[in-house]
This record gives C-alpha cells, sequence and structure tokens, in this order.
C-alpha cells in the first residue's frame, strides 16, 4: 500500500495530464452494492483534489471514468501494470 501511495495520479497519468495535488490511495469499490470494498491490494493511486475528492473524480460524478472509458477495475489494473511492469 506504501507504494501506491508513492505513485502518481493513474488517471491523470492515464489522461495524460499534470498531477495538482497529493496522491491519495483509494480502495476500489467492487461489485454493485456500492459499500463493499476490497482489500488492500486493490487500491489505486488518485491525486486528492481532482480525480478522487473532486467534482470530476470517482468520488464525484466520476466524469474521468467516463471519458477514459474505464472502470475503477480498469484502474487497479493499469496501476498493477505499473507497479509490477517496471520491477522487471
Ligand atoms: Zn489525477
Ligand atoms: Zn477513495
Amino acid at each position: 500500500m506504501g507504494r501506491i501511495a508513492k505513485m502518481a495520479c493513474i488517471c491523470c497519468t492515464l489522461l495524460d495530464r499534470q498531477q495538482q495535488s497529493k496522491t491519495d490511495v483509494h480502495h476500489a469499490r467492487v461489485g454493485h452494492g456500492g459499500a463493499q470494498r476490497a482489500g488492500d491490494f486493490c487500491t489505486i493511486p488518485l491525486c486528492h483534489d481532482d480525480c478522487h475528492q473532486g467534482r470530476n473524480g470517482v468520488h464525484g460524478d466520476q466524469t474521468y471514468l467516463r471519458i477514459l472509458k474505464m472502470t475503477q477495475m480498469d484502474l487497479l489494473n493499469a496501476t498493477l501494470e505499473r507497479l509490477y511492469g517496471e520491477s522487471r
């Protein structure tokens, strides 16, 4: 989980934007219940003011996810690809 916190915002990375605030660790939600939380393994780095808690962020109306045509699970996959892909 500490390694996630040191990563750049995955959403900004995919949108090719400059990250403006510190990275938060977001727990990806799985299933359709909304309240379910995945374990610590399923975390995504998101910048605090924008992609995470911002109006268009994953806790807002999720505009960025629509632009990317991705779900939180897709963001998680992209995160893990970067996390483990680079160390090889
Ligand atoms: Zn961001
Ligand atoms: Zn969150």
